[in-house]
């Protein structure tokens, strides 16, 4: 087929889009049978303490080892996964290997280092999710200051009543909640009143044009949500933290934790365990 290109090359054209079709169909169909079949691997990224320069938490990150298509991005499967469904399994097992994982760190001496984990919106509104989520703590026995969960602006707006009753319930409990993105959905300064929240995590869209000794708008945002979270006693992460200059802005301007490339990009299990008993060592010496 794909060689009956006219001369406009119109065909090579659908043949892309058909291709693209292609994946997405094949994405969709593989999802439930790759759970089983232990295609996904959870990565896990840093999250480092502006003051102490120390790791002081960590940040889950879905991978899909696809026999076909190779590793794949969770910026690609996520949003099908959230189409068809396919998230509500998905997200449980996510969160169970995370709380496993955390565990494990927890009985290995971190007492102090949550994990986050980012949920979708189709979590949230499934009526058996929240039972899930205690199950799988009851039965890890990972207590619960120490996961934290990572939620955007888009995902609350979708039902904010809702969402605030699930998150009051949630904190209760002592689970953590963070709003992700902060900054790029339609967000508001109102609704941030209302909603309990642990955490903001700055967008790294506005991280990333930072530059040394150079006013910018993006500059101006940082400090003025640093000063709200300041205000509403929440903490503040920094996410897309690249250049030892952003790094500097930020932590001058009192930003609590920094995450991105900087001190790691998200990276298997095994390699962060090493990661946390090497800052553990050095911590020590
Ligand atoms: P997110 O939760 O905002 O995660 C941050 C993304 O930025 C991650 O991409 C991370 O690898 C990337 N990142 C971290 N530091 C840097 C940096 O310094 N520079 C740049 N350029 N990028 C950096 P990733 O792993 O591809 O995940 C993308 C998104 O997919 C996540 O955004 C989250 O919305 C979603 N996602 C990932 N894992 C899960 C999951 O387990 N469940 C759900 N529901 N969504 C997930
Ligand atoms: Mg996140
Ligand atoms: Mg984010
Ligand atoms: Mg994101």
């Amino acid at each position: 087929v794909a060689k009956q290109t006219g001369g406009d090359g119109t065909m090579i054209f659908t043949q892309s889009i058909r291709d693209i079709l292609e994946r997405k169909r094949l994405i969709e169909r593989s999802l439930i049978s790759a759970i089983k079949a232990h295609q996904f691997e959870l990565y896990y990224q840093p999250k480092i303490g502006g003051l102490s320069r120390q790791v002081c938490g960590y940040e889950a990150l879905v991978r899909w080892n696809h026999p076909e298509l190779g590793m794949l991005s969770p910026t690609e499967f996520i949003p099908i996964a959230e189409e068809t469904g396919a998230i509500l399994p998905l997200g449980d097992w996510i969160l169970e290997q995370a709380c496993q994982y955390a565990k494990r760190l927890h009985d290995l001496g971190f007492h102090n280092l949550p994990v986050a984990v980012n949920v979708s919106a189709a979590q949230l509104s499934d009526p058996g999710w929240l039972d899930r989520l205690l199950l799988t703590l009851k039965s890890t026995q990972l207590p619960a200051h120490l996961i934290e969960l990572e939620l955007t602006e888009t995902q609350l707006l979708n039902d904010i009543d809702h969402s605030t009753d699930i998150i009051t319930y949630i904190r209760s409990l002592g689970i953590k909640v963070a709003l992700d993105d902060f900054g790029t959905g339609y967000s508001s300064l109102s609704y941030l009143r209302n909603l309990p929240l642990d955490t903001l995590k700055i967008d790294r869209s506005f991280v990333s044009h930072l530059k040394e000794g150079q006013e910018s708008y993006d500059l101006a945002i940082i400090k003025a949500v640093t000063a709200l979270a300041k205000q509403l006693g929440i903490a503040l992460v920094a996410e897309g933290v690249e250049q030892p200059t952003q790094e500097k802005i930020l932590t001058d301007i009192g930003c609590d934790q920094l995450q991105g490339y900087l001190y790691s990009k998200p990276i298997p299990a095994k390699e962060f365990l090493a990661l946390c008993l090497r800052s553990l060592a050095a911590e020590d010496a």
